[in-house]
């Protein structure tokens, strides 16, 4: 899937999380991080080709995804497994403990789930593409959904904008409209 269709992914799934485990308080600053690590989650399996926009928007950025794109073993492998779920999910989780003691105020552990749910939601998209996903590698078979591989979507093509984008936005239209209470009280309720 395109980087766009996987930042909307991203956000429903964050919507959702959000409706279903609201931090007490909500902290402005919670939110906003929160809303960061969800996309950041949502595009890091990309991250293993030198040409994902993370990279793009990067100096050198172009150099660096190569090489670590080939340390994730090319183009998904690693980054789009549950073994690499694990591993960033691991580094981020670091990476946040290591960075609380600057931010005290920020609930981290609602910061880590919104990371897991962008990254999650990138996996369960790119299974409906053609290539598949190897969610269970060492097992280095690529599944997808359908199973019948031409049934599944191509990449930036017709089923992808006309189907997949449009029924993310409908998912989203829905989500507002149905939980509309739930969201201005949450938003009326963000504390500073
Ligand atoms: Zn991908």
């Amino acid at each position: 899937m395109t980087a766009r269709t996987h930042d909307l992914a991203a956000a429903t799934a964050f919507a959702v999380l959000l409706l279903a485990h609201t931090p007490e308080p909500l902290r402005l600053s919670t939110l906003l991080i929160a809303l960061l690590a969800n996309q950041l989650g949502g595009i890091a399996p990309d991250t293993d080709q030198p040409t994902a926009p993370f990279w793009r928007n990067l100096p050198e950025g172009h150099f660096v995804g190569k090489a670590f794109g080939k340390l994730l073993g090319g183009h998904r492998f690693i980054s789009h497994s549950l073994l690499g779920f694990a591993l960033f999910g691991w580094l981020c989780n670091l990476l946040l403990h290591f960075l609380h003691p600057i931010m005290p105020h920020v609930d981290i552990q609602f910061v880590w789930y919104a990371f897991l749910l962008g990254y999650a939601s990138h996996l369960v998209m790119d299974s409906f593409t053609k290539e598949g996903v190897p969610w269970m590698l060492p097992i280095p078979f690529k599944f997808g959904v359908p199973p019948l591989k031409m049934l599944r979507i191509t990449t930036g093509k017709a089923g992808e904008t006309l189907l997949v984008l449009p029924l993310l936005i409908a998912t989203d239209i829905w989500l507002c409209m149905s939980h509309y209470n739930q969201f201005t009280s949450l938003l009326r309720h963000v504390a500073h």
